[in-house]
């Protein structure tokens, strides 16, 4: 890999997915495989006038050590300095933002018990959950961003010893690094995604009918208010950030009691370090009340009884077959690429910001309007090369949204 690119890559990070402000703190969550990434994020950061980076290492090999031989009540207990550690930042001067670098490998915890990872993992989102909401509402800047580790290149490309290099290549390709401007490339894609959610919003729609040939046929009845959101968002004091890089999506928020159908998964999908594959779920008033995998099908279960709202839908994403990542024809094994492949919608958490002025709304307005609300927010992809999405508009009639897999207008 070439070092002017990971340079370029970090560039984009910090600029454009960060939008970081001169005064800002930023802090960086990485695993140690990506070490050299995240040193060049953080050189980014102090060019750009950054106060000070922060850098909170990780190390997914321990944590595999942890979960195998730590009791579950040790792995539950998690201290109050861990919500503290973000907490503190907030009131910074200048403010902090967060940039979070992925690097895992699919399978990481292969073959450890999911149900003791499953309880860890919700305990660590319930401690954390004063923090996240910071990040769900956009009142501080974040993104994520990905780079290969060893494990994670060799399940995408196998056994061979150019597999991290390709993986690389994959990720600079649909993350635009062949522009000869990236952030520029970048500010043109965000650019065109605004407009396609300005036009979906000014449809005024208050359903969405999928159907596909793989044995999709699935209504999503949308939030009251439901607002379509994509490329770049904004924090309250006006830093416009892009929370994942590379995005393609325009999404919006589903009314928690209003899905109905059935619809099947068209790519795997990573839950708690291992796959779920050929699934899908059936709603009734908003709700899985029925369900199946041909592969991790007591993992799927676990997701769907975390709480209350892990059985409704938080999120509906629309993303064409023509999504560079989808024409990559690659599998990423990594949500952040594939969920940008395909159109898909969260089991779990949805949005604020995808209710009218929803980042300012208590909790219980929010669940008024239908916004969902779990700890966990889990992207399924659900779109095919013939999927056909038709939107049911305020007042009456159709409209042709999707079409043989892209858009329709
Ligand atoms: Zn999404
Ligand atoms: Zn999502």
């Amino acid at each position: 890999m070439e070092k002017a690119l990971l340079q370029a890559y970090a560039k984009t990070a910090v600029q454009v997915g960060i939008g970081l402000k001169k005064g800002q703190t930023l802090m960086i969550a990485a695993p140690i495989e990506a070490a050299e990434f995240a040193r060049l994020c953080a050189l980014e950061a102090y060019l750009a006038g950054a106060r000070d980076v922060v850098m909170r290492w990780s190390d997914e090999q321990f944590s595999r050590i942890r979960y195998q031989h730590a009791s579950e009540q040790a792995l539950c207990d998690v201290k109050p300095w861990q919500l503290q550690s973000y907490l503190d930042y907030v009131k910074a001067p200048g403010g902090v933002a967060i940039l979070n670098i992925l690097a895992q490998d699919p399978q990481a915890f292969l073959g450890l018990d999911l149900a003791k990872i499953d309880k860890a993992s919700a305990a660590v989102r319930r401690a954390l959950a004063p923090w996240r909401e910071y990040t769900m509402n956009d009142r501080v800047a974040w993104s994520i961003v990905a780079v290969p580790s060893r494990g994670w290149a060799r399940k995408v490309f196998g056994d061979t010893a150019d597999a991290e290099e390709k993986l690389w290549n994959a990720i600079f390709k649909v993350c635009r690094m062949d522009a000869p401007d990236p952030v520029q490339a970048w500010e043109e894609q965000t650019a065109f995604l605004a407009r396609r959610r300005d036009q979906l919003n000014a449809m005024e729609l208050t359903a969405l009918h999928f159907t596909s040939q793989n044995g999709t046929d699935l209504t999503i009845g949308l939030a009251d208010t439901a607002r379509w959101e994509g490329a770049k968002s904004t924090t309250p004091d006006g830093q416009a950030f892009l929370a994942n890089l590379p995005t393609e999506e325009i999404f919006t928020a589903p009314h928690k009691e209003k899905t109905e159908g059935v619809v099947y998964a068209s790519r795997p999908y990573v839950y708690h370090g291992d796959l779920i594959e050929g699934l899908w779920l059936r709603f009734e008033k908003g709700r899985v009340v029925e369900y199946g995998a041909k592969k991790n099908q007591k993992l799927l279960c676990m997701l769907l009884d975390t709480d209350e709202g892990s059985r409704s839908l938080g999120e509906v994403a629309l993303v064409p077959r023509q999504s560079p990542i989808n024409q990559s024809g690659i599998l990423f094994y990594n949500t952040l690429f594939d969920e940008n492949a395909a159109c898909h919608i969260a089991l779990g958490d949805g949005y604020p910001s995808t209710v009218q002025g929803g980042t300012a709304l208590s909790q219980e307005k929010l669940e008024q309007l239908g916004l969902n609300h779990s700890l966990v927010h889990e992207d399924i992809m659900i779109g095919t090369e013939d999927l056909r999405i038709d939107g049911i508009r305020r007042g009456e009639g159709t409209v042709a949204v999707f079409r043989d897999g892209g858009w329709a207008f």
